[in-house]
C-alpha cells in the first residue's frame, strides 16, 4: 500500500555541530551510517523509500538544528539557509519530496515571519519543532504571535522530541533514560501537555498539532488526564475536558513505535482519522516501519487512513 511519511530527517553541513553531540554518544558505526543517510537525497533516500512504498516523504532538519543556539541573529540567518536549502532538495524531485519548516523560536516574530515566508515561497506544510528553545515552551505568551500566523496559515506543527532544558534530577546516574527510551518521550509529552493546559486550544481551535511516536504516551493517559484535572484545585479554566483536545486537536504519527498495542490504543482513544504513518528515517527502519503497518490487526479501510489518506487530508497534499 503506498504511504506518506512525515518524520523523516535530514541534515546540511552548517547543522552538524549542534548534533554532534547526540552523534557522540552513538557507537561509530551508528552514528557514521545516520550521518550518510540524513545528508543524502537522492539514491539511498529514494531506494528507501521505493522498498518501503514510501510515494511521498515530508522532510524535516534533525533535532536540535539551531534551537540550541545561543544567538538570536545567527538562529534566525541559519534556520532561512537551512529552509532555502530544503526547499533546493525538494524542487529536484517534489513529487517525492515535501518540507516542514525549521523556526529561530529564539525570536518569535523571526519565527513568524519564517514560517509564512516558508509556507507561501516554498510551499513548506508547516513547521517541525524540536522541543523547548533554550528553556522557553510553546505554551509561553510571547508566542501567541506564531500561533496566530499558524492558524492563519491553515498550517501543522509538529511537535517533535528535544531534550530538556536541564537533565532531570530523577534521571540522574541513568543516561541511558535521557534520550529517546524515556526523557524524550517525557519531555514531549509534558510540552504537549502545557499546550493543553494553557488553553491554547480554547483560543485557536483550529490548530492542528502532531506528535510522534504514537503520541509519545497520551493516547493511553486520556481517560486519566480528565479524572484526575476535575479535582485539582488550581486547575485553569478549559471549554472542554483535556482529553477532547487530545482527540480534536492532536494527531499521532507511528514514528519509532511499531508494536500493534499502542497502535490500537491510538486509534481507539483519537480515532482512525487522526493516526498516520511515520518512520523517523534515519533513526529507525523504513522497511521495519512499512512491515509493521501492513500486517497491523486493522481493516483494510483503516490501514488506508494510516498509510496516506489521513495525511493528504490534514497536511493539504
Ligand atoms: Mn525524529
Amino acid at each position: 500500500m503506498k504511504k506518506i511519511a512525515l518524520e523523516e530527517h535530514y541534515i546540511s553541513p552548517d547543522f552538524m555541530k549542534y548534533t554532534q553531540a547526540d552523534f557522540n554518544a552513538m557507537n561509530k558505526q551508528a552514528s557514521d551510517g545516520f550521518i550518510a543517510k540524513l545528508l543524502d537525497f537522492d539514491e539511498q533516500r529514494i531506494q528507501e523509500m521505493d522498498k518501503a512504498g514510501i510515494g511521498t516523504s515530508v522532510l524535516s532538519l534533525t533535532d536540535p538544528g539551531v534551537q540550541k543556539e545561543p544567538d538570536t541573529n545567527v538562529a534566525i540567518q541559519l534556520a532561512q539557509k537551512a529552509n532555502d536549502f530544503l526547499a533546493e532538495k525538494i524542487s529536484k524531485n517534489s513529487k517525492r519530496y515535501k518540507g516542514f519548516a525549521h523556526l529561530p523560536l529564539q525570536d518569535p516574530k523571526a519565527a513568524a515571519k519564517e514560517l509564512e515566508r516558508c509556507v507561501r515561497q516554498h510551499h513548506f506544510v508547516g513547521a517541525l519543532i524540536n522541543g523547548q528553545t533554550n528553556g522557553k515552551y510553546l505554551d509561553e505568551n510571547e508566542y501567541l504571535l506564531l500561533w496566530e500566523k499558524v492558524q492563519e496559515l491553515d498550517v501543522t506543527i509538529y511537535l517533535h522530541p528535544g531534550s530538556p532544558y536541564e537533565t532531570p534530577y530523577n534521571l540522574d546516574g541513568y543516561p541511558e533514560l535521557e534520550g529517546p527510551l524515556w526523557g524524550w518521550t517525557s519531555e514531549t509529552a509534558t510540552h504537549a501537555l502545557r499546550l493543553i493546559f494553557s488553553g491554547l486550544f480554547d483560543r485557536f481551535p483550529n490548530i492542528k498539532l502532531i506528535l510522534g511516536h504514537m503520541g509519545e504516551s497520551l493516547p493511553y493517559l486520556a481517560w486519566r488526564l480528565d479524572s484526575r484535572w476535575g479535582i485539582i484545585k488550581h486547575s485553569k479554566n478549559l471549554k472542554k475536558l483535556p482529553s477532547q483536545y487530545l482527540k480534536q486537536n492532536i494527531f499521532v504519527t507511528t514514528s519509532g513505535m511499531c508494536s500493534n498495542g499502542p497502535l490500537l490504543c491510538a486509534l481507539s482513544e483519537l480515532g482512525e482519522d487522526n493516526v498516520m504513518f511515520s518512520v523517523d528515517y534515519p533513526y529507525e527502519s523504513s522497511e521495519v516501519a512499512a512491515q509493521f503497518i501492513q500486517k497491523a490487526p486493522i481493516t483494510e479501510k483503516v490501514r488506508e487512513k494510516i498509510c496516506y489518506q489521513n495525511a493528504k487530508r490534514i497536511l493539504k497534499l
